[in-house]
């Protein structure tokens, strides 16, 4: 019976080399961060190619399309160790995010949280929780909780029972130097951490922008297209 995972021999040597030039660029900077590799319109053969390369974090930001690529991943046993969820959520979707995703990255509100406590506790699992922080910028509609609604959305997450406070998590504004949205990023974390210490992790950067994230303290990065190719649709 032939694999339904399984990509062109074309297709994974692409991958492999793409991916290889990525650990290329991180390794670079002298930094080690985890990388996510984000699968978003790609299919799940190519997610479950990444994972025999040793990618062990995927990326996804649509819940109807990540449950599926994760079910069919999972049915032939190539789960990745880490699912994290990085789209924007709707309320009445993110209780379900919570039954395949290990890490939610684009938390920006408590209407969000209590959906996510709800989905956890229905489906017996603990979250790893980023929140998403809004950087400004003209681009407004990518997510993320204003820099003044920060530190009660922290308290929310750190007083939860099901769901774990690891970090933030941004995008860089389009159209606007990304060493300064970075570097207000670095604050940010710098005065969450002063009453969270145990929110460690930033995740920040992508495929045009990873090395001056990393130059910035991100400790994971969140690269697509320079893996995976072109998304059909812009994004
Ligand atoms: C799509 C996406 C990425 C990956 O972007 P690339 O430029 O393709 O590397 C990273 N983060 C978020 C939130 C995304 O939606």
């Amino acid at each position: 019976m032939s694999d339904p995972l399984a990509a062109t021999e074309e297709r994974r040597a692409a991958l492999a080399d793409a991916l290889r030039r990525v650990r290329e660029r991180i390794s670079a900077t002298g930094t080690d961060p985890t990388l996510v590799v984000v699968t978003k319109f790609f299919p799940a053969s190519d997610a479950a190619a990444l994972v025999d390369l040793g990618v062990t974090d995927i990326g996804e930001n649509r819940d109807q399309e990540a449950a599926a690529k994760v079910a069919e991943l999972e049915a032939g046993g190539r789960r990745p160790q880490r699912v994290h969820f990085i789209g924007q959520l709707q309320s009445n979707k993110a209780a379900h995010v919570a039954r395949y995703a290990d890490v939610v990255e684009s938390v920006d509100r408590g209407k969000i949280v209590t959906a996510l406590e709800k989905g956890a506790r229905a489906a017996e699992r603990r979250l790893d929780v980023l929140l998403q922080v809004d950087l400004g910028g003209d681009d407004a509609g990518r997510g993320g909780v204003a820099r003044a609604g920060l530190s009660a959305l922290a308290e929310r997450v750190a007083e939860s029972d099901v769901l774990d406070l690891r970090g933030l998590m941004a995008v860089a504004p389009l159209g606007e130097d990304p060493e300064a949205a970075f570097a207000h990023l670095a604050d940010l974390h710098a005065r969450l951490r002063q009453a969270h210490p145990e929110a460690s992790w930033l995740s920040a950067g992508m495929s045009g922008d990873l090395e001056s994230a990393l130059a910035h303290g991100a400790t994971h990065v969140r690269v697509g297209s320079a893996i995976l190719g072109a998304r059909p649709v812009a994004r």
